[in-house]
């Protein structure tokens, strides 16, 4: 009844920005949500991977309540206690220097975008004659701000706001022969997801990392990997990269990083960070005091309860398990991910879209990206017991849909024979 009138008036008061599914959640405890009438959905989705220590975490909460009691803002006019806290853990996990922040994804890759084009304008002050375009990969997302979404691959999202950036050339993930044809030095930087999140949980192969950071080597352009998905331990390292043995020079973090409280940010090398100078880039709400103190329990958690490791095994028993379902569903095409990062690739878009709905119906919140791709990104506090009953529940599910498909064949096939 309640979920019917906020509805009805959201339809008429909300641009109509988002087609969502119709259930209300009015709270939640470790991985689970629950609605107004107490009933619960296991998480594997977390608020598309922000969540990360699930619902109710008692370190998360007291960090919060404690900082509400005290100070929420102060504008970036004025320092205060937990900034510099804040950005001392980020650049010990990063293996980079310094840190921007702000309140979201997009925000984070704005300010990335801007770096590279003021990090170029300075190396041809500097006499270089390095170019102002960016390579950017097919199936990347990036956000949603003029410049987040010129960088972005999926047509849908771009082209009704045209012009965008002109200056964007796409080149097909983990193809290293097209990235060196590609690129030259009219590129300031070259941009990709460690993981592709939106475009279907694909990461970026080892020989493409590699060539990406020997490319920027070679002109001084900035090797740009977008995190704000994979990092901050999704995949089971602090950051996805790291288990390339490949650092770039900057990366973008936000939906994980500060537990459900907005934040963004932007991490790099010193080199890069000389580009910008006070006045050039800024942001009112960005790293303030509550986020701040947020992030800081969340990052505290994850170490001191050894969740990088949990993640690790948790995923690594998540994706056996997907393997060894696909072994007996030829529906699915491919399982792929790196911890709790996870995506399964059906052959047929409409089976994906119905599985999703289906497993919500059975009260476990999944969603479908990049149409034929199942995605799971479950809060780090997931258990084993929880990947059990989602296991069990795809089980059924494609189980049923595969004799459902076998007897419409039949049915096609005796058809035929009729008419034969
Ligand atoms: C979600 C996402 C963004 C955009 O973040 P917002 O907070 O929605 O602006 C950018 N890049 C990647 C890889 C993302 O997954």
């Amino acid at each position: 009844m309640k979920l019917e009138s906020l509805q009805a008036a959201e339809s008429k008061l909300m641009l109509q920005t988002y087609e969502r599914n119709p259930y209300l959640f009015t709270g939640g405890k470790g991985v689970y949500l629950h609605d107004e009438s107490g009933v619960e959905y296991l998480d594997l989705l977390s608020g598309i991977g922000c969540s990360a220590l699930g619902y109710g975490h008692p370190a998360l909460e007291a960090a919060i309540i404690a900082q509400t009691k005290k100070l929420l803002h102060t504008s970036n006019l004025f320092f205060h206690e937990h900034t510099a806290e804040l950005a001392l853990r980020l650049t010990e996990i990063s293996g980079l220097d310094r840190v921007f922040l702000c309140n979201s994804g997009t925000e984070a890759w704005e300010a990335a975008l801007k770096l590279a084009r003021a990090h170029a304008v300075m190396l041809r002050e500097e006499g270089s004659s390095i170019g102002t375009k960016f390579i950017a990969l097919e199936h990347s997302f990036h956000g949603r701000t003029m410049g987040s979404v010129s960088t972005t691959h999926k047509a849908k999202y771009r082209e009704p706001f045209a012009p965008l950036i002109p200056s964007v050339d796409f080149v097909p993930i983990n193809d290293v022969a097209a990235l060196r044809a590609a690129f030259s030095s009219d590129h300031c930087a070259i941009l990709l997801e460690t993981v592709q999140g939106e475009g279907g949980i694909h990461p970026v192969s080892q020989e493409f990392f590699a060539a990406a950071r020997e490319l920027c080597d070679s002109t001084d352009a900035l090797l740009i990997a977008d995190e704000i998905q994979c990092g901050v331990g999704r995949t089971g390292k602090w950051f996805a990269y790291q288990h390339y043995n490949v650092l770039p020079d900057v990366t973008t973090l936000a939906k994980p990083i500060a537990g459900g409280i907005p934040m963004g940010a932007l991490l790099c090398t010193e080199e890069a960070a000389k580009a910008f100078h006070p006045g050039m880039h800024g942001t009112t709400f960005g790293g303030n005091p509550l986020a701040c103190a947020a992030a800081i329990a969340v990052l505290d958690t994850i170490k001191r309860d050894g969740i990088l490791a949990h993640i690790t095994e948790v995923g690594s028993y998540f994706i056996e398990r997907l393997n060894t379902l696909a072994r007996s569903q030829p529906t699915i095409k491919e399982v792929r991910g790196l911890g709790l990062m996870i995506g399964v690739e059906l052959n047929d878009a409409n089976l994906a879209g119905d599985i999703a709905r289906e497993l919500m119906e059975r009260r476990i919140i999944i969603n479908r990206t990049s149409d034929t791709v199942l995605r799971f990104l479950p809060p780090y506090i997931l258990e084993k017991k929880h990947v059990d009953i989602a296991i069990e529940a795809l089980t059924e599910l494609l189980t049923q849909h595969q004799s459902a498909l076998r007897e419409t064949n039949t049915a096609v096939l005796a058809g035929g024979i009729t008419h034969g």
